[in-house]
């Protein structure tokens, strides 16, 4: 094989292991964000709730206040009562008494509702801040590891590029650019293993001249299908490795 065919070969390994680790960097955040706004959620949803436990608290000592001031109003009534001399304005009185009591009880009893409805609703809270501190407790530990992750991915990247560039000196330039060329239109295979006459970039037979030039070794040959740049694999052990590759 030609070398610079051998060092392209190389190139294109790296080039995928370096594809897998910045496209594992730009998840490790939208990971983070998804956690997070999943946090935002369970605090926007207990405002709400919180504010709405404040209504039927307002509810309550407003009902309170009725039923004090229609207490009062009975109280007044029965003293009048004493002074009624007339049976019929006694009667009515009595009437209206009891009206006045019974519009009181419904009252009492919206309270007890109001005090039963705070209480599910305070329950409810207590349940969603349990939920809410460990997702705020997920959230934290998985920034850390995030970081962490984010540290060790970068670093090796850099690595990666190093490697990347002392590879791509050894590569002629034109050569390079046809390689980043049919990369970008390949889905990041450029170069591509040829096995009895078949480019396992495109699984198409090659033409017999182009396989015969191919296993001289002295001239660069592309498939005529899928423009790949190739090169001759005289044994299959291997290829299925790189055909999943390739695939992928
Ligand atoms: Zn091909």
């Amino acid at each position: 094989m030609l070398p610079e065919l051998k060092r392209l070969v190389d190139l294109q390994e790296l080039d995928k292991i370096i594809r897998g680790v910045t496209q594992g960097l730009e998840k490790l955040p939208e990971e983070l964000r998804a956690e997070n706004a999943a946090l935002e959620e369970m605090q926007a949803e207990h405002n709400a709730q919180t504010q709405e436990l404040e209504g039927l608290q307002k509810q309550k000592l407003e009902t309170e206040k009725e039923v004090a001031e229609m207490e009062e109003g009975i109280t007044t009534s029965r003293q009048r009562l004493m002074e009624i001399k007339s049976n019929i304005e006694y009667k009515a009185m009595l009437k209206e008494i009891a009206f006045k009591e019974d519009q009181r009880d419904h009252k009492e009893t919206r309270v007890l509702e109001l005090m039963e409805l705070m209480e599910a609703q305070k329950q409810a809270l207590a349940e969603q801040d349990q939920k809410m501190k460990e997702q705020a407790d997920l959230v934290a530990a998985r920034s850390k590891e995030v970081k962490v992750e984010v540290a060790k991915l970068e670093a090796e990247l850099s690595g990666l590029e190093k490697q990347r560039k002392e590879l791509r000196k050894g590569i002629p330039a034109p050569l390079l650019k046809r390689y980043e060329f049919i990369r970008q239109r390949r889905n990041g295979t450029a170069i591509s293993p040829v096995f009895e006459g078949v480019c396992f970039g495109c699984h198409m037979n090659i033409l017999p001249q182009q396989f015969i030039d191919l296993q001289k070794g002295v001239e660069i040959i592309q498939c005529p299908h899928c423009q790949r740049i190739l090169y001759w694999q005289a044994v299959e052990e291997g290829l299925e490795e790189d055909l999943s590759r390739s695939a992928s």
